[in-house]
């Protein structure tokens, strides 16, 4: 008896198997929840569609979540195959190379707004469309980094838009409690991953980061997914409007001598 048996939930965000959605897909597809998942567009279908036959998805479709039409039609088809949702993870997160590799004082207004429109607002977008289907309440997740919190190198405006993202979860669980629905974040520390390797000195960051841990070593994938299946489940039935951290190396940041130390 799984946790999330008789659920039905999106994972949007997978790109191939190092991607958390795709630890987030199978920790789900485990706990039983019938699942659906997005591409974005036809170079990642091919990566995306065999992982989606691994765990029985039984919605697939493309999605770019700039572009509103694009939301709108997702969610439509969602409607349409299921009537009804139980949970909603994003997983989805985007910045220009630039961005992340140049001082942060030089952070372009296009920069801002690409890494903000589509890691942070595009939370907000999905939430709402997903909401009027959750007719019998509903848990969202979304991925966060400790970059919100603190100056972490190479993080740069990825940080302001997780710091946004944060916020925003704060405010969607203030407004959808009281449809019954929880929004959560979940803050892990760093994880090889396609996105991952846009940030200046990643390598550099995991060794710091498992240095600065709690465990004295960086988290996986799945454990991540399983934090998320404990999150989308009844079992957090009263957590809301929270950032979970899943050992984020907390002694990066503040008072550190930087990656060098
Ligand atoms: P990933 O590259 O596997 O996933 C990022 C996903 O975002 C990809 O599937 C990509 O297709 C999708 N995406 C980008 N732009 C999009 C758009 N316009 N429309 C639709 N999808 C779009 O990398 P990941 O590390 O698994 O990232 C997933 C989330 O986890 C991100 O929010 C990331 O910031 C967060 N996170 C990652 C780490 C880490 O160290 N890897 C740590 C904490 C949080």
């Amino acid at each position: 008896m799984g946790i999330l048996k008789g659920k039905k939930g999106l994972v949007l965000g997978l790109a191939n198997d190092k991607s958390i959605a795709w630890g987030v897909a199978q920790a789900c597809q485990r706990e039983g929840a019938e699942l659906g998942l997005n591409y974005l567009g036809e170079p990642l279908e091919k990566r995306v569609r065999p992982l989606a036959e691994k765990v029985g998805a039984t919605l697939v479709e493309s999605l770019d979540v700039s572009d509103d039409a694009q939301i709108d039609a997702f969610f439509a088809k969602v409607q349409e195959k299921w009537g009804s949702l139980d949970f909603l993870v994003h997983s989805i997160a985007f910045a220009n190379k630039d961005a992340l590799r140049n001082p942060f004082s030089q952070t372009t207004r296009e920069d801002f707004r690409l890494a903000l429109d589509i890691s942070a607002y595009s939370f907000i977008a999905c939430a709402q469309r997903a909401a009027p289907l959750m007719t019998a309440g509903g848990s969202i997740v979304t991925m966060t980094y400790l970059g919100a919190e603190r100056a972490v190198p190479g993080y740069n405006v990825m940080g302001v838009a997780k710091a946004a993202l944060e916020a925003s979860t704060r405010y969607l669980a203030q407004d959808l409690g009281q449809h019954g629905i929880r929004v959560n974040a979940i803050s892990a520390g760093p994880i090889r991953t396609l996105a991952a390797s846009a940030v200046g000195d990643f390598r550099k960051l995991m060794e710091k980061s498992a240095r600065g841990s709690m465990l004295g070593r960086n988290v996986s994938q799945d454990e991540v997914g399983n934090t998320t299946a404990y999150l989308l489940s009844d079992m957090s039935s009263g957590v809301s409007g929270e950032v979970h951290y899943v050992d984020a190396g907390f002694h990066v940041g503040a008072g550190d001598p930087g990656l060098e130390g």
